[in-house]
This record gives C-alpha cells, sequence and structure tokens, in this order.
C-alpha cells in the first residue's frame, strides 16, 4: 500500500524554499510512497522539475488536484486557507504552523478534521534531534546574519597586516548564544573577527567558549524548563542592560538573536545604547519578526539611527533556500519514519511523545493547549 505524500509549491511572500528536495522524495519513492509534487514547487531553491521526475516523483500542475488526492502533505509554511479547502477530510498535514499568528486557519484545519503536526512544536528531546526544524533553519539563519552584517558594515572583519598599515579586526557581539547564536559566532570568528558574546543561561558559556569567542558573564541564571530561557526580572533586567550596553557601545557589529518561545523577544538594545555605539556600527536583529531585540528595528528594514544602521531580516533560512530546504527536508523525512510503517502504511502512535508533542489538531479536536485557548478561549 503507498502512503500518497503531496508537495505543494509554498505561496507566501519571500518564501523560496520547498518541503521537500529531490533527494528526500527518491527516498520515500523507494521506500514504496507515492510522491506528488507540484509542478515548479522547488523552483525558488534551484530544484528544478525534472530532478523531482528523475527519482520517481509525479508532477502535478493543479494544486487542487495535488491535494485532493494526499494522505500526507508537507509543507514549510502554514497552509492558506484555500490550501486547507483542498484538502481531504482527515488527511495529515506537516510543516510550520505558527498558530499564534493564524489561529483562524488553526480552526478551520480542526473543522476540517485534518491531523496537523508543527514543526515547531517538537520537542528539545535527543530522539528528536533529526527533526529539530527549528535548529536547522536557526544554523541557517545564523550563518546569514553574520554574512549581513558583514557586508554591510563599511569594514573589514579580519585584522590584517599589509603594507599600507594593519587593519585592526572588528568586535562582534552576539546576543543570544542559542544555534543561531552560535552559527553567528562560528561565521563571525572564521571570517576573522574579534567575537564575544552573551546569553541568560549560564550553559552557554561554555560553548561559546568552545568557538574561541569571549563569554560575557553576568550573576543571573535563567535557565528554565527544556533548557530554554525564562523570563527576566525586572532587577535581573535592569542589570543585564547594564552589562550588555558596555559591550554593545564597545562593539562594531552586535547580532541578537534572543527569544522566548511563545512570547515578544526580549529589547535586549534600546534606541539610547544604538545612538551611544560608534559611528559606521551595524546591528544585525535576528529577533526581527518575534518583535525585534533592538527596540528601533523595523520586521523586513534597515533603520538608521545617526550613523548606526540596524537590520531586521526576515525569514533568513529562505534566503539559502537550497541547504535551508535540504535539511528542513532531512527533518521532514526523520518525522516521517515516526508515522510511516516498515509494510507502507500509516500509524499515529499518540503514546509517541514526540508526536504527541507536535500534534496540533486531531479528530476535530485542538490538542496543543496554548493554541486551544488562544482559539476557543480556554474551552476543553
Ligand atoms: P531560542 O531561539 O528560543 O533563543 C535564542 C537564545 O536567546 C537562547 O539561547 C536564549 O537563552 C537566549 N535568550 C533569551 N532571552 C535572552 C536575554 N534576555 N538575553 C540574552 N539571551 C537571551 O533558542 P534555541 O536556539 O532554539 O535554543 C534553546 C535551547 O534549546 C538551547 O539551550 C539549545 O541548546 C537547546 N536545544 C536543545 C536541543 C536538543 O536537545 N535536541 C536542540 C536544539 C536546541
Amino acid at each position: 500500500m503507498a502512503i500518497k505524500i503531496a508537495v505543494p509549491k509554498e505561496e507566501a511572500p519571500g518564501e523560496r524554499r520547498v518541503a521537500l528536495v529531490p533527494e528526500v522524495a527518491g527516498k520515500l519513492v523507494r521506500q514504496g510512497h507515492a510522491v506528488a509534487v507540484e509542478s515548479g514547487a522547488g523552483v525558488g531553491a534551484h530544484y528544478l522539475d525534472d530532478a523531482y521526475e528523475k527519482v520517481g516523483a509525479q508532477l502535478v500542475e493543479r494544486r487542487t488536484e495535488l491535494l485532493g488526492g494526499a494522505q500526507i502533505v508537507l509543507k514549510v509554511q502554514p497552509p492558506t486557507e484555500d490550501e486547507i479547502d483542498a484538502l481531504p477530510e482527515g488527511a495529515v498535514l506537516i510543516g510550520f504552523m505558527y498558530p499564534h499568528r493564524y489561529p483562524e486557519r488553526v480552526a478551520k484545519m480542526r473543522d476540517k478534521k485534518l491531523t496537523v503536526f508543527a514543526m515547531e512544536l517538537v520537542p528539545r528531546i535527543t530522539r528528536a534531534q533529526a527533526m529539530d526544524a527549528l535548529s536547522s533553519q536557526a544554523t541557517v539563519a545564523g550563518y546569514k546574519a553574520a554574512l549581513i552584517a558583514a557586508d554591510t558594515i563599511d569594514r573589514f572583519l579580519p585584522m590584517l597586516t599589509t603594507a599600507a598599515g594593519t587593519i585592526r579586526p572588528a568586535q562582534v557581539l552576539v546576543l543570544g548564544a542559542g544555534v543561531a547564536g552560535l552559527q553567528a559566532i562560528a561565521t563571525a570568528k572564521r571570517l576573522g573577527a574579534v567575537v564575544s558574546a552573551y546569553d541568560v543561561r549560564r550553559a552557554a558559556g561554555e560553548q561559546v567558549r568552545s568557538l574561541g569567542a569571549k563569554f560575557l558573564e553576568l550573576e543571573i541564571d535563567a535557565e528554565a524548563e527544556g533548557g530554554y530561557a525564562r523570563e527576566l526580572t525586572e532587577e535581573e533586567k535592569a542589570k543585564e542592560r547594564a552589562m550588555v550596553e558596555e559591550a554593545i557601545v564597545a562593539a562594531d557589529i552586535v547580532i541578537t538573536t534572543a527569544n522566548i518561545p511563545g512570547r515578544r523577544a526580549p529589547i535586549l538594545v534600546t534606541k539610547d545604547m544604538v545612538e551611544r555605539m560608534k559611528p559606521g556600527s551595524v546591528i544585525v536583529d535576528l529577533a526581527a519578526e518575534s518583535g525585534g531585540n533592538c527596540e528601533v528595528t523595523q520586521p523586513g528594514e534597515t533603520v538608521q539611527v545617526g550613523d548606526v544602521r540596524v537590520v531586521g531580516p526576515l525569514n533568513l533560512p529562505s534566503a539559502l533556500a537550497v541547504h535551508a530546504s535540504e535539511m528542513y527536508a532531512k527533518n521532514l523525512h526523520n518525522f516521517l519514519e515516526l508515522i510511516l510503517t516498515e509494510e507502507g502504511g500509516l500509524e499515529l502512535d499518540w503514546d509517541d511523545e514526540i508526536l504527541a508533542g507536535s500534534v496540533l489538531v486531531h479528530d476535530g479536536e485542538i490538542k496543543h493547549a496554548p493554541t486551544r485557548e488562544l482559539v476557543e478561549g480556554g474551552a476543553a
């Protein structure tokens, strides 16, 4: 029995990634599944139609036909209302869902009795590492953030000894040393900058130092359940600001990546601090999408404050669509292994903590409690 797996072209503005790359589509075909891909789905990431055909995937021109016959649909971005309409009742949908941004779509998926897995809800446990799309995409974003900073600033990053004199290396400060921050540190180091970093989780210090960067120590440890950061108290925030401010003012480049899951990103760089930075300095705010770590950040824009530029890029993984798609497709394939049986069937084992943790909607119910509260006002 072949499971019908469908991959539509992403429609969100600026989204160039595709949920399945030909290599992974071929693996699923070899496992006996029927993979159908919307014509042109991979073009934004340079995976052309013939590459999918070569590995045995079927190309479909009409999206309604593609989705109407699907048992499993793989997406990068949340489905549009039209996509939800086109899906058959009971279909399994897997992708990033951002339920707080699209509560009305969650309600629609519930009413359609879809089974929806949100990749951002996959628990951060060791067994789920190979499915951790938050990490794979944050790796891409962190790398790209360092390159944007290097490209924006009007000076060298490395130290240079030349006949025309010695150039001092740039000072890069990374705020938030999670997956994206560590990748930004590693990339800035490779470019020759002198890098320092700060995170409220003291455990991040070891990782920062292992990359050859300096870790700014504060008398605060805000690691909460699951390795994530908790929100700081007002007093802690004031202490943090004073220490971080000194480092910000000394830096040529500041890359901010601080996030608190499900909440607005914390403000770490105030307008006042930006005004005190050196002329020509650059801030790249990776948290722009969730409100920004810098007070003046405008999502999707570059703001100039005095002689400092503040870049607020959106959807950086899409800018490296080739590898972001490849890594994401591998995450999805590993996730699919949990629900596809050896005999080529589809089985949902709700005792599996990865499935139970990442299910958003199933059988007419919103399973993720915070989303249920948001959509249904707390009613079960
Ligand atoms: P994230 O994107 O949620 O946040 C980025 C970083 O910002 C985090 O390191 C966080 O501590 C930091 N931060 C939050 N508030 C801050 C503040 N006020 N000042 C400075 N920094 C602040 O984080 P992430 O990259 O998704 O990673 C979160 C945690 O999960 C990390 O500990 C990471 O190592 C862990 N993780 C575990 C696994 C696994 O075990 N499978 C996989 C990936 C990540």
